[in-house]
């Protein structure tokens, strides 16, 4: 082959760390600086570029092209420097960065399966170079983190969730692929920006749209048999219907509805561990009643029935207020998922008022509502409670709910606290908190790992309760110090290695595991994972 191409595949690239007996046998001679680095040195010259950007935008695009260039040198920095990297590859960058998409568009990852190529779906799957993908992410761009419908732009999504599935579970890169499907934006910035690149046309809505997911699924089923399918950051419309269609008939999960799910009751675990109460002694008032709410909502029922509580008992602990208010009997016109919580009593319309009316333990906020926990709502909870759980879940960072400040200063620093996206360490009255984020890549990426090394057929709810109960487990007396319901993000390999082994007990449990059982579960899941370390070609 050309030497060359060894030098831009971003599969195959080692750059500067390409050996002198590399450089014989392939022809490289000359196509590179003479001097050998290894890649502990190219990792310092990545860092150096990466701290020299003036912002994270700058940031995002040069970890971006450095994906482009050299896959296991991006994984690698990824992977030793997640803490500082987590904000920059998700939450909040990549909302920034995809609605800067089609500015700062270089290079596509991934497959976009447009409304105008309708039939030629598997055509198109085929003209992906990686025939042995194991995890899709997909998402039709209508509802992008908290900022609502991006169209195509949409597409960070998947790419940065499938680096993830890498960087947090050694999901060897070749097996995934990142999907957008194209059925139009109802944003009419974007309709009008001239570098828009998607259709320009409403969005697609029912049967039609149902169609186009349809076909999309079939030729993924026979493209890429055993592919585990994340739906991800679809509307409030679509999101439900497809997870509800599809969760018994092929490999999939939502992500906004039952990864927050499983990573939210995480943290409510490891509060219990803290306080030393029971998941049955919660009462808990949401604030917001979309994919986020109703999903923990569902999964601390689960939790709440495995406590020995009927499902009307552990519905009963459960409230939600949507953007009309308490979710009661009494309203009229419910959405179908808001129903199961909609119990019988007096309406309020403010927050305020169904937080002193219902004297709850724990305020979860995932509306999208900046600054909606304010100081009487803490106070209030301060008062009736002796540890209050306030979590801000709402993202980007300008979005949630209260900050971590306004958490602790309101609760005369009694609160327990996490957010979505990551605050700065607080120091209120002399004591220092550094308050975890209720980040989904805690669990998402150990479900998915678990899934495909035992070729499960479902995803079930057991799964991420087991995946929650594992992450609480990991939660250290250090960190509970700190006031952190979560592990550090150092640990995450770790802690994604541990879930993992979980739900595929639990796939063998339940007859989906579509392998024979290894006899060492843990170390044949270990052995699964990619490592970023260059391969030698010579
Ligand atoms: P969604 O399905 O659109 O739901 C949003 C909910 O908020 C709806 O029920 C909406 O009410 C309600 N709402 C809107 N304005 C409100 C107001 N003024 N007062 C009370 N409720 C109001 O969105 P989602 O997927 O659940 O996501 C919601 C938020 O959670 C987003 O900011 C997202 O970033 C965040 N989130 C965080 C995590 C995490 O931290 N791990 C994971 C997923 C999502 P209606 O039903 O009346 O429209
Ligand atoms: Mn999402």
């Amino acid at each position: 082959a050309q030497g060359i191409n060894w030098i831009y595949d971003p599969a195959l690239n080692k750059g500067t760390a390409f050996t002198e007996e590399e450089r014989d046998a392939l022809g490289l001679h000359g196509l590179l600086p003479p001097g050998i680095n290894t890649m502990s040195e190219q990792v310092l010259r990545v860092m150096g570029n990466y701290r020299r950007k003036r912002s994270d935008l700058e940031r995002y695009i040069f970890l971006t092209a450095l994906q482009d260039r050299n896959q296991t040198l991006f994984y690698r920095v990824l992977a030793d420097y997640l803490e500082e990297m987590m904000p920059v590859i998700y939450t909040p960058t990549v909302g920034l960065a995809c609605q800067e998409y089609v500015h700062i568009f270089r290079r596509p990852k991934g497959v976009f399966v447009s409304a105008k190529n309708k039939g030629r779906f598997s055509e198109i799957l085929k003209n992906w170079p990686n025939k042995n993908v194991r995890v899709i992410v997909i998402t039709d761009g209508e509802r992008i983190l908290g900022l609502g419908d991006l169209g195509v732009a949409g597409m960070g999504i998947p790419a940065g969730k499938l680096s993830l599935y890498t960087a947090c579970a050694g999901i060897h890169p070749s097996w995934c692929l990142p999907v957008t499907i194209d059925v139009g934006t109802n944003n009419v910035d974007l309709q009008n920006d001239p570098l828009y690149f998607g259709m320009r046309n409403s969005r697609i809505r029912g049967e039609e749209y149902d169609s186009l997911i349809e076909e999309f699924i079939m030729a993924v089923e026979e493209n890429f048999p055993n592919t585990l399918i994340q739906f991800e950051d679809f509307g409030n419309l679509n999101a439900f219907r497809l997870l509800n269609k599809y969760r018994s008939r092929i490999c999939a999960f939502n992500d906004d509805i039952q990864g927050t799910a499983s990573v939210a009751l995480a943290g409510i675990y490891a509060a219990m561990r803290m306080t030393g109460q029971k998941l049955t002694d919660q009462k808990i008032l949401f604030l917001g009643a979309g994919e986020a709410g109703t999903g923990i909502g569902d999964l601390i029922v689960s939790g709440m029935m495995d406590e020995g509580m009927t499902e009307q008992e552990a519905r009963l602990k459960c409230w939600f207020t949507d953007s009309r208010g308490l979710v009661v009997k009494s309203r009229e016109k419910l959405a179908e998922h808001k129903l199961a919580y909609a119990h019988d009593f007096e309406y309020h319309q403010y927050f305020i008022d169904a937080v002193k009316a219902l004297k709850p333990t724990a305020i979860i906020g995932v509306s999208g509502q900046a600054r909606a926990f304010t100081q009487p709502v803490l106070e209030a909870m301060a008062e009736f409670n002796e540890r209050p759980l306030v979590f801000a879940l709402s993202n980007p960072t300008s979005s949630a709910e209260c900050t971590a400040k306004e958490a602790y200063a309101w609760t005369g620093g009694r609160a327990i606290f996490a957010s979505g996206s990551p605050f700065e360490p607080v120091n209120i009255a002399g004591r220092n908190f550094e308050p975890g984020q209720g980040n989904n890549a805690y669990i998402f990426p150990g479900i998915g790992l678990g899934v495909i090394a035992c070729k499960a057929r479902h995803v079930t709810n057991e799964m991420f309760l087991a995946a929650a109960r594992e992450l609480a487990d990991k939660v250290s007396e250090k960190d509970f110090k700190k006031g952190s319901i979560y592990p550090r993000l150092k640990k995450i390999r770790e802690v994604s290695a541990d879930i993992a082994v979980k739900v595929a007990e639990i796939a063998y449990d339940q007859g989906l595991a579509t392998i024979d059982r290894p006899a060492d579960l843990p170390s044949f899941i270990r052995s699964q994972m990619y490592e970023p370390n260059y391969r030698n070609y010579a």
